[in-house]
């Protein structure tokens, strides 16, 4: 071996990102012992350090190594080294794995479920392997966690797992250092793992052949059940329009577009847009769904309707590996009825199966789901990973808001819809999984599992509620419940504070939240505001024209209502008006339960339906999902159309935008003909121009230029990919969610940010 010349010198690398609970420090190890480095990794604050010595040299290829080629399910976010002059102290002789620090933090530390790594899918499908065709082949990388861990820390006997036996090869393997299993608490394999099972209209099977059963009536068109990592999937091939019919029957779901499961990237890469960016969010160890721009559309016309995008995602448990290889892609969507909790229990897929004639069986074993994960929805915007539903393979990450260290243990209620509860302690946030929406008893009944769960996990007894200003929501009434002193943040302000909190923003920007609804403090419903926010508090600055609609949960999804609303606030007389006008004009007249809304999804509600595009919306968000979809099929380019009239003035110090004029030209150029698809994307045109006129006179007044967008609205990759340059053009420095939804799910973390800055900068909750 070729002697050195460089100097030696003593490195610590700190190393962030998903970094524990994945094989991590035995790879640092080997690798080090590979470039002749002695000293020691540890995990430290959910970090892993490194204390390394050596070549100057060797240590620098040490850590290009290691953080270009990390193991598999790992994630590196940032790397910090400081190198300083070996100081001549004798070397270790090794290089060794340190006991874990002992701080709180380690101590609870739990990764997220990880998809199964690509040396596992060698083996599997590698025959005389002892995991050949094996569904639950894992290893000290990869494999279910939070989904099957009770309690921590995380060793084989506080998971689902404990009820498998290791066999004599998977015990050798289990302590052998040199093993890729050592230590891998959920190590199994065909001879100790759990065993498939499958139970059809007219039969029963086991083992392989369950699987083989299940492969053959997918392939004849049938729907089954499939046990995932955080629950039950519903499955059929998305070909095949009848199944996909019976499918939606099945779940009670008309129109909101599927998810597919392709076999592999290539695949995916036929029928859809693949950047460089969504490539690696459909590999990354959370394989999340990805949606993305749909070019070839195969598949029946009832798998996502006129969507410009299809939700696409990869196989991560091996079981969907096996069965995809056979039937190629598959519709997967949870098992549940609706907005409901996805099911995860066998009994409950069991009763499932008893009630419903549609599901033509069931593929399930028997290790137990212990927490329900949907899984995660993305996409990329504005070049960057957004995120639509946060759950299985990113919880329960935490989150750290640096500003609130020291603050007190919070619970964190979140909204209505989308719920998520949080857990805190000081500067770490851990949200939940959504929960769905908290309107059913069911859902609830999640809620409080939930919130009972994390805390013991984690260790964190909460001394303060944060809650939405909502008197209604079931989150804020739970939140009362309890008994702790309770914190209101008003719904908008916890959506800038949820985007502030991501970035360390501290201080005040401008706010942009525009979504469907949230209670203002004035007693009127918001939705479309305009907020000069600090962490800790907000003024309202500005806000879309508020609207007089019809009240009642029936009238939300009637976007013809709403229409008709718009219209008559704009003065629009039709020459004929229709039965539905008629009805909507009396109830009008007559005032009785009417709300005043400046609701932004309201509006976009009200588009579509006069543009014909949505009359009645069969899932939240349907009217401007239709109207995005219109626009984007429209062959006018952006830059070569207009955006529509609005007038912007001032109401009591505030500024409010009318969209009066822009209802008008909507309606008017409607009757002249115009395209649907073209009045949709000079509608998406005029609102970004709309942001950027108020942020633009908002600067001029505050001298404020960051902007903070969020809010349900924000969901719309076009309006954003279109407000987004039209803000920077001008100089703003511009933020949107990147770490939880732009929608209610990412409302606890706002909560933990505008809540615990009171608690800090307020003295709240110090112990004296
Ligand atoms: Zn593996
Ligand atoms: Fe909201």
């Amino acid at each position: 071996m070729a002697q050195s010349t460089d100097a030696s010198v003593a490195a610590e690398i700190t190393i962030r990102g998903v970094v524990q609970g994945v094989g991590f420090r035995p790879y640092v190890q080997r690798l080090a012992r590979e470039y002749r480095l002695t000293g020691a990794v540890r995990n430290e604050s959910g970090h892993v350090v490194i204390a390394a010595r050596g070549q100057e040299g060797d240590i620098r290829r040490f850590i290009q190594a290691l953080t270009g080629r990390p193991p598999s399910g790992a994630t590196v976010d940032g790397v910090e080294t400081k190198v300083s002059e070996d100081g001549g102290t004798p070397p270790a002789p090794d290089f060794v794995i340190a006991d874990s620090g002992q701080s709180d933090f380690d101590r609870t530390m739990m990764t997220p479920d990880i998809a199964v790594c690509e040396d596992c899918l060698r083996e599997m499908t590698t025959p005389g392997d002892p995991r050949y065709r094996h569904p639950f082949i894992s290893c000290i990388s990869c494999g279910p966690r939070f989904s099957i861990a009770g309690t921590l820390p995380w060793d084989r006997e506080n998971t689902t797992m404990k009820e498998y036996a290791l066999c004599a090869l998977c015990a050798a393997q289990y302590t052998d250092e040199a093993d890729r299993r050592c230590h891998a608490q959920t190590v199994c394999c065909n001879s100790c793992g759990p065993v498939l099972n499958y139970r059809g209209r007219d039969g029963a099977a086991e083992g392989a052949g369950a699987l083989d059963t299940a492969i053959s009536v997918l392939k004849a068109g049938g729907i089954v059940a499939v046990k995932g990592i955080g629950g039950y999937h519903i499955a059929c091939r998305p070909a095949d329009e009848a199944a996909v019919g019976k499918l939606r029957f099945l779940k009670g779901r008309e129109a909101k577009p599927f998810a597919i499961m392709f076999p592999d990237l290539c695949g995916i890469k036929k029928l859809c847009r693949v950047d460089a960016k969504e490539a690696a969010l459909l590999l990354s160890p959370a394989r999340p769904i990805v949606l993305l721009d749909w070019v070839h559309r195969d598949f029946a016309g009832n798998v996502a309707g006129t969507s410009r995008y299809l939700g696409a995602f990869l196989p991560y448990a091996p079981l969907q590996h096996l069965i995809l290889r056979e039937t190629g892609p598959l519709v997967m969507t949870s098992a549940n009825i609706s907005s409901e909790p996805i099911i995860k229990d066998d009994g409950a897929i069991e009763a499932f199966f008893e009630t419903h004639a549609g599901l033509d069986g069931v593929l399930s074993h028997g290790r137990k789901i212990l927490r329900r994960l949907d899984d995660s929805v993305t996409a990329v915007v504005n070049n960057k990973a957004r995120f639509i539903r946060r759950a299985r393979g990113y919880v329960p990450l935490p989150m750290e808001v640096e500003a609130l260290t020291g603050c007190p243990p919070l619970l964190c209620c979140g909204a209505q819809t989308k719920s998520i509860a949080a857990v805190t302690n000081g500067s770490l946030c851990y949200p939940s999984a959504e929960l769905g929406d908290l309107d059913g008893a069911g859902s609830l009944d999640v809620y409080r599992e939930t919130v009972a769960d994390l805390s013991s996990l984690f260790h964190i007894a909460p001394r303060y509620t944060v809650c939405d200003l909502h008197p209604d929501y079931a989150s804020a009434r739970y939140a009362r419940e309890t008994g702790l002193p309770v914190l209101e943040v008003q719904h908008h302000h916890a959506h800038i504070a949820s985007v502030m909190a991501e970035h360390g923003l501290n201080e005040r920007v401008i706010g942009v939240a525009f979504d469907g609804t949230g209670y203002g403090p004035d007693g009127t419903v918001w939705g479309g505001e305009f907020l000069l926010a600090a962490p800790d508090g907000f003024a309202r600055a500005g806000h879309l024209k508020a609207v007089r609609l019809l009240g009642g949960d029936a009238s939300v999804n009637q976007c013809w209502k709403t229409a008709a609303c718009y219209m008559a606030d704009a003065e629009i007389k039709s020459q004929a008006p229709g039965e539905r006008e008629k009805i909507v004009q009396a109830a009008l007249g007559g005032g009785v339960n009417t709300v005043f809304s400046s609701s932004a999804g309201r509006l976009f509600d009200a588009v579509a339906a006069i543009l014909g595009l949505c009359e009645e919306a069969t899932y939240e968000g349907q009217g401007a999902v239709e109207l995005e979809n219109a626009a984007a099929s429209c062959t006018v380019k952006a830059g070569d159309a207009l955006p529509l009239p609005y007038t912007v003035g001032e109401e009591g110090g505030c500024i409010v935008a009318d969209m009066a004029p822009c209802i008008k030209e909507v309606w008017a150029e409607k009757e002249r003909d115009v395209p649907a698809g073209l009045l949709a994307l000079r509608f998406h045109l005029t609102v970004a121009s709309l942001i950027d006129h108020v942020c633009r006179r908002l600067r001029a007044e505050h001298g404020l230029a960051k902007v903070c967008l969020s809010g349900g609205v924000f969901q719309n990759r076009l309006l954003s990919e279109l407000t987004a340059p039209l803000l920077e053009e001008c100089g703003f420095e511009v933020f949107f969610n990147e770490k939880v939804p732009p929608n209610d799910g990412g409302i606890a973390l706002g909560q933990f940010y505008a809540g615990g800055m009171r608690c800090v900068r307020g003295g709240f909750g110090k112990t004296d």
